[in-house]
């Protein structure tokens, strides 16, 4: 059970409170939100002022476990499996074979050596995830952190409680003191979160190499000062805690990563070391056990995680989550274990990552830093959600953190409204990579459901699992007849990364289809993009390259790309958009991004700077899904509605068989683009359930929601029963506890702002060469090239 108060922070915590209540909607674990004498009823034990709290959330299945029982029970369920449990024996070596099988070496405690051949490894190694990790050349960006909990004597209420109902009081969190209490025998275990200030790491050595080998059992000393923050607050809602002294202060090490989940699945360094698996930095070890367990091994036994669990997967962290970044970012998570997290959560700790003292993206960043961009992550790199030039140079962060739509909306409407009646920038940090050699086409016909692109154009083209669920999306380039720059979202780096190389790896061992000679390299941090969009975009990008013909609509056709020079800097164009504006993305080499986005700006000052979210409002607009949110690995290419042109099946390519056993029947459900009617300032945001209006039944969910601004309406996409679909009843959204009408929207909504006509520039005679900065590498070595990402079908 957890309250919530009457304060602007406690009503947040109230909202988060009716959107959680979705879930049980869905039959997962029940929670209802309770009044305050309903919680008194469950807790006879506590104090609540009804002026001090909302209500509280029920969570009927609740409860507390013992973990060694946990462990035993799971060691038990593996024995009559069949497994083989070596105690007191040690992994010391491990080296992977040519067949990319690893030889462990394990040692018993009375030295005796053994050699196993395993078809892989899971480093479960805990507090010593980092020792193994290193065995592989395997990183496990986690570090070791201080945990406390603290029980009191017994408290005769406790226990009178216990003698009169035979069973324990309800696990109760408080948000507001950051902890959670429970029964202990007849005392009250008080279990803290401390504050980002107040909670300790281990020393840093542990942190840097992980736990001596040696420390089994090892506690730090307990601090009940550090605790007493909340402490206090437990007393005022527990008042018989104050009549009791401390039993104990425990304070143990545990293993965490940069925010707070877990790092679950394969290791991103599928290329050095495949067939190895992380079950590493447990934060809540005990409670998810049985579900990340379950997670795990169906995806190394199908080829395939079950469902979309990206927060725990490895891939999120890339070389840039080094041990001390970890430690500065892991001290926010900690602290905000027991915070409500908004929508568009923006944490800024450990931000920008630094390579030695510069941003990842440096040149870039600062220049538009100065243009008051307020930034948003992606796996490392740094973009523009927004631009807002009062803040002072400061970045917002949360500062608008809020379930209503934020105050910053007027600078993305200044943004849209800028781009679309006449051009703008956005630097965007995609993933990249190059697919080259003699085996290159035959390993990405394979890889992707439809047609390869021809030399010289683009194609918006899907990874599908197995289970024929999308994996990522991407835009190919083909550079040459048998090379391909593939361009996907930021956060997909060490997703996609590891997906090529895993099927390298299986396609070479498929007896029908040996692939040799694929290389494939990540060239992320080589190429830089700048989207450069808006009815003035062919002019400016035509007369910049002194050739206005060569950027018509007939020459510069969609999915075209090519290589091009701009301002006398080389980079690689591709006519594509996920705006559904007419655009071109740019990408030269990442030293030259900053001196192109400046000679942009130079030859036509009115290019406007618009970032992320008003890109969102674009694509919500025009109905194009994103991948990560609307498309993922929960949802079937048919159900998210990937047409024809995207499905070959004449052609073999991985998921085609899931397909082709889907293809006679409806799916169950199909993702809808959805104009919601909220009240003004509410959007849907992702996760709430859609109702059938006739019956009342839950029928589907959003997966993805916001403001179009242009078209000023509340726009959504989720999925819904077909049968509902097909029935024509209406939809409604429950959006913060109230239901609104819902409708399927066909076709891009329009829109209904007046855009501003701007006059046209006269162009320029010539444009000037730019100073290059002296690490700009070449953009291409191929005679032609470009590419895209993050694309849709139907667009401009
Ligand atoms: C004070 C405190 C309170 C906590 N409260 C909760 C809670 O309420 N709920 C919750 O879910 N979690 C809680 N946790 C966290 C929980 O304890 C951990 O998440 C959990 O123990 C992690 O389990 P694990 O199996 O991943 O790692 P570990 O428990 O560290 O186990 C790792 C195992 O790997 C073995 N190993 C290591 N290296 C090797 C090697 N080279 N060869 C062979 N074996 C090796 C070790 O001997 C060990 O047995 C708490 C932690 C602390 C400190």
């Amino acid at each position: 059970m957890a309250g919530a108060g009457q304060t602007p922070r406690g009503q947040a915590k109230y909202h988060v409170g009716k959107s959680k209540i979705f879930s049980s909607q869905f039959g997962c674990q029940e929670h209802t939100l309770i009044s305050p004498d309903e919680m008194r009823a469950l807790h006879p034990l506590m104090n609540i002022q009804d002026d001090d709290i909302y209500g509280g959330i029920y969570t009927a299945g609740d409860g507390h476990i013992d973990p060694s029982s946990v462990t035993n029970a799971f060691a038990n369920r593996a024995k009559d499996l069949g497994g083989i449990i070596e105690q007191q024996t040690e992994v010391v070596a491990m080296t992977l074979l040519p067949d990319k099988r690893w030889e462990v070496i394990t040692r018993t405690s009375k030295g005796e050596e053994k050699r196993t051949v395993a078809d892989f490894v899971v480093n479960a190694a805990g507090l010593w995830c980092d020792v193994v990790g290193r065995m592989a050349e395997v990183r496990v960006p986690s570090v070791v952190i201080q945990h406390q909990y603290c029980i009191t004597d017994p408290i005769p209420a406790v226990k009178e409680y216990h003698d009169k109902h035979g069973h324990q009081l309800p696990v109760l969190r408080d948000l507001r003191g950051s902890f959670y209490i429970r029964d202990e025998r007849d005392g009250i275990l008080v279990g803290p979160y401390e504050s980002a200030e107040t909670m300790q790491l281990a020393p840093k050595e542990w942190r840097e190499t992980g736990m001596p080998m040696d420390l089994g059992n090892f506690l730090f000393e307990g601090d009940v000062e550090r605790l007493m923050p909340h402490l206090e607050r437990a007393m005022e809602i527990l008042p018989g805690l104050a009549e009791v002294g401390m039993k104990t202060v425990l304070c143990g090490p545990t293993m965490w990563p940069a925010d707070g989940n877990h790092l679950v699945g394969p290791a991103p360094e599928w290329d050095v070391a495949p067939n190895y698996w992380l079950a590493c930095a447990e934060s809540y070890g005990i409670a998810h056990s049985v579900g990340l367990s379950s997670y795990l091994a169906e995806w190394i036994t199908t080829g395939e995680p079950p469902y979309e669990l990206k927060e725990a997967d490895p891939a999120r962290y890339g070389v840039w989550a080094t041990k001390d970044w970890v430690s500065v970012k892991v001290r926010e998570a900690y602290g905000l274990n027991n915070h409500p997290h908004f929508p568009n959560e923006n944490l800024l700790a450990a931000r920008p990552v630094l390579l030695e003292t510069k941003p990842l993206n440096s040149g870039i960043y600062e220049l538009l830093e100065a243009k008051g961009c307020q930034f948003g992550f992606h796996n490392g790199w740094e973009s523009a959600n927004y631009f807002d030039p009062s803040a002072g140079g400061k970045q917002n962060g949360n500062a608008y953190g809020s379930f209503q739509r934020p105050d910053y909306q007027k600078h993305v409407l200044e943004e849209v409204k800028g781009m679309a009646s006449f051009g703008g920038i956005c630097y965007w940090p995609f993933s990249k990579y190059h697919v080259s050699g003699p085996g290159a086409v035959a390993f990405m016909d394979r890889l992707v459901p439809n047609r390869l692109p021809k030399v010289g154009r683009c194609a918006l083209s899907y990874f599908l699992t197995p289970q024929a669920k999308i994996g990522s999306e991407v835009m190919l380039a083909r550079l040459s007849e048998d090379e391909f720059y593939v361009v996907s979202y930021p956060e997909q780096e060490l997703f996609d990364w590891r997906w090529l190389q895993m099927q390298r790896d299986s396609f070479s061992s498929d007896p029908q289809t040996p692939l040799k000679d694929v290389d494939i390299k990540n060239v992320t941090g080589d190429f830089g993009t700048l989207m450069v969009s808006g009815p003035e975009s062919r002019r400016i990008l035509g007369q910049m390259a002194g050739d206005e013909a060569a950027w018509s609509n007939d020459s510069f056709k969609f999915y075209d790309y090519k290589e091009v020079t701009l301002a006398g800097i080389p980079c690689r164009a591709l006519r594509v958009s996920f705006t559904g504006e007419l655009g071109w993305e740019l990408h030269p080499a990442s030293g030259d991004l900053e001196p192109l986005y400046q000679a942009l700006k130079a030859f036509e000052p009115r290019l406007n700077d618009w970032g992320g979210f008003a890109m969102g409002s674009f694509r919500l607009e025009k109905g194009f899904k994103a991948f990560g949110s609307d498309m993922t690995r929960d949802h079937h290419a048919l159900e998210a509605g990937l047409s024809k042109k995207f499905l070959r099946m004449e052609k073999d390519f991985i998921g085609r068989d899931a397909l082709l056993a889907g293809a006679s029947v409806e799916p169950e459900r199909r993702c809808v683009h959805l104009g919601v009617s909220t009240p003004d300032g509410l959007d849907c945001v992702g996760n709430e359930a859609i109702f059938n209006e006739t019956t009342g039944e839950v029928v589907g969910f959003t997966t993805s929601g916001g403001f179009g601004y242009l078209a000023q309406r509340s726009i959504a996409f989720g999925y819904v029963k077909s049968s509902t679909l097909d029935s024509g009843d209406s939809l409604a959204i429950e959006v913060l506890g109230e239901r609104y009408p819902a409708k399927v929207q066909e076709g891009p909504f329009k829109p209904v702002l007046p855009l501003a006509s701007t006059e046209p520039v006269q162009s320029p005679s010539a444009t000037p060469a730019v100073q290059r900065s002296p690490s700009a590498a070449p953009a291409a070595q191929s005679p032609s090239m470009s590419c895209s990402a993050g694309g849709v079908e139907g667009r401009k």
